[in-house]
C-alpha cells in the first residue's frame, strides 16, 4: 500500500505525502562544508532536541538558539563582524537605522533624564525627541557642534546622553569628538555617536585619542547599514555597537520588547557587500574630494562644505581624528555639500538639482548612483550662530557614487549655469 493511499482519515488535508517529503528530506548536507558566505538561516521557529536545552537556553547568549527573533547562525555572523569592524564586543541589528537611533533613546533614556544633541543631528532623531521623548518626560536641548563651552553649558545633573555625529549629514560640520566624550564622561552622562559617516573606517570609535594621550571611547555607536555596509541603495538596516555589557543588556533589553527583528535576505545582502566596502569607501572618498576642489574654484559655488577641505567647518577636528588613516591622505566619506551665492534662489537650485543627469534626485547614499538632494537650514530650523558660520542656508548635498569621477565633473559643469541663469 503505497503512502498515499494510508491516511483516508485525513482526505480533508489540503497537502499530500509529497509535500511532507518536500520538508522532511533525506539529504545531510556534509559536515564541514564550510564556505565563504554563511548559509542563509531564515527562522522563526528554531528546533530544540529536548526540554532541558529549552531551559537551558537564553536568547541573550548568541552561542545558541532561541527563536528566529533574535537571530539566527546568518545574523550572529554579521553581528560578529560589524562589532569586530567598529572595535566593539556588542552589536545588536535593527530594520532601519532610525530603528537603531530610537533604540538608544527608548533603551537609555527615562522619565525626569535630559538628553543632548547636535545642531546638525540626523533629523528624525530630533524630531523623536521634541516629540515621542518629550511625552515620555525626557527634557532636551541642542548645542552647537562646534563649541564645547556651548555644550558645557548645556549639560545639566539631570542629562543622561549626548548625541554626536562625525560629520553632520548635511551641514558637515566635523565636531572635537574627543573633547564632547571627555566633557559629557566628566559630567556623568553617556555618548551615543551617529557613525554612519565613518562607517567604522574613517576612525575607531571606541579608541579616540584624547588631549592627554589617553584613549576615549563612545558608549554606543549606531550605523545605518542602509549607508555604506549595504552599498546598494536596496536594503535597510541599522546597527548598535558598544563594549559595555551593562549598557548592552538594556539595549538587548529594549531590542526584544521591541520586536526588532531583521530579515535573513537583507543581512544575506550586506554580507556580500561587507568585504568591499572599504574599497568602495576610499574611490568615492578619492572622487568626492576632487569633485568638491573642482566646486570650490567655481564662481556658482560661494562655500564647499567637506570637511577635508581647509576651509570647511571643524576641518582641524577632521585632521586630528581622521586625517592620519591611509598613510596621511586620511579617509572621508563620499558626501559633501556646496552653499550656492545667497542670491541664488530656491527656483534656480530646483532647476540645477533636475538639469543634473547623472546624479539623481534622491536620498540617501553609499551606493553605487551619485545622488543630489537640496535643503534649506533655515527652513530646518538650524541655530543662528550655526547659520552664521556658512555663506548662506539654501545647500545642495551631493553623494559621490562609483561612476567615473570625470563624468560627474562633465555633468556638474553642463548643470552649474542654472544656478546664476
Ligand atoms: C540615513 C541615515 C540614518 C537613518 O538610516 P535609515 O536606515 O535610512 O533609517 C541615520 N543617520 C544618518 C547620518 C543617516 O545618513
Amino acid at each position: 500500500m503505497s503512502k498515499e493511499e494510508t491516511p483516508a482519515l485525513l482526505a480533508c488535508s489540503l497537502v499530500s505525502v509529497r509535500s511532507t517529503e518536500l520538508i522532511h528530506h533525506p539529504y545531510q548536507p556534509p559536515a564541514g562544508s564550510d564556505s565563504l558566505q554563511p548559509p542563509v538561516q531564515k527562522a522563526s521557529t528554531i528546533f530544540f532536541p529536548d526540554m532541558a536545552a529549552v531551559r537551558s537556553r537564553s536568547w541573550l547568549d548568541r552561542s545558541s538558539y532561541t527563536y528566529g527573533l533574535h537571530g539566527t547562525s546568518t545574523s550572529y555572523v554579521l553581528q560578529e563582524r560589524l562589532a569586530t569592524l567598529e572595535g566593539a564586543d556588542q552589536c545588536l541589528l535593527l530594520p532601519s537605522g532610525l530603528a537603531a537611533i530610537a533604540s538608544v533613546n527608548m533603551a537609555l533614556l527615562g522619565q525626569g533624564d535630559h538628553v543632548l544633541l547636535p545642531d546638525n543631528a540626523y533629523g528624525p532623531n530630533k524630531e523623536m525627541v521634541e516629540g515621542q521623548l518629550a511625552r515620555f518626560g525626557v527634557t532636551h536641548d541642542v548645542y552647537d557642534p562646534l563649541d564645547l563651552d556651548d555644550l558645557g553649558r548645556k549639560i545639566t545633573p539631570a542629562t543622561r546622553l549626548v548625541w554626536a555625529e562625525a560629520a553632520g549629514s548635511i551641514s558637515m560640520e566635523f565636531p572635537d569628538l574627543a573633547g564632547i566624550i571627555a566633557l559629557a564622561h566628566e559630567r556623568g552622562a553617556l555618548v551615543a555617536l551617529d557613525n554612519t559617516w565613518g562607517a567604522g573606517l574613517a576612525f575607531s570609535p571606541f579608541a579616540i585619542p584624547g588631549p592627554g594621550g589617553q584613549m576615549l571611547a563612545v558608549d554606543v555607536s549606531v550605523h545605518a547599514l542602509t549607508k555604506y555596509p549595504s552599498g546598494g541603495g536596496d536594503v535597510l538596516m541599522g546597527s548598535i555597537t558598544s563594549k559595555s555589557w551593562h549598557l548592552y543588556k538594556k539595549l538587548n533589553a529594549n531590542h526584544m520588547h521591541m520586536g526588532f527583528g531583521v530579515g535573513m535576505n537583507d543581512v544575506e545582502t550586506v554580507l556580500r557587500s561587507l568585504p568591499g566596502m572599504e574599497l568602495r569607501y576610499r574611490a568615492q572618498d578619492a572622487s568626492a574630494r576632487a569633485l568638491a576642489q573642482f566646486l570650490a574654484a567655481r564662481p556658482e559655488v560661494a562655500q564647499v562644505l567637506h570637511p577635508a577641505l581647509p576651509d570647511a567647518p571643524g576641518h582641524a577636528n577632521w585632521q586630528q581624528l581622521c586625517g592620519s588613516r591611509y598613510q596621511g591622505q586620511g579617509a572621508a566619506a563620499g558626501i559633501f555639500s556646496f552653499l550656492p551665492p545667497p542670491q541664488v534662489t530656491q527656483q534656480q537650485i530646483d532647476a540645477f538639482c533636475e538639469r543634473l543627469q547623472r546624479f539623481r534626485i534622491g536620498y540617501s547614499w553609499g551606493g553605487s548612483t551619485s545622488l543630489v538632494m537640496a535643503y534649506d537650514l533655515k527652513a530646518g530650523g538650524r541655530a543662528p550662530a550655526c547659520l552664521a558660520r556658512l555663506k548662506g542656508h539654501r545647500l545642495v548635498r551631493l553623494c559621490i557614487g562609483l561612476e567615473d569621477t570625470a563624468s560627474l565633473q562633465q555633468d556638474l559643469t553642463q548643470a552649474l549655469p542654472t544656478l546664476l541663469g
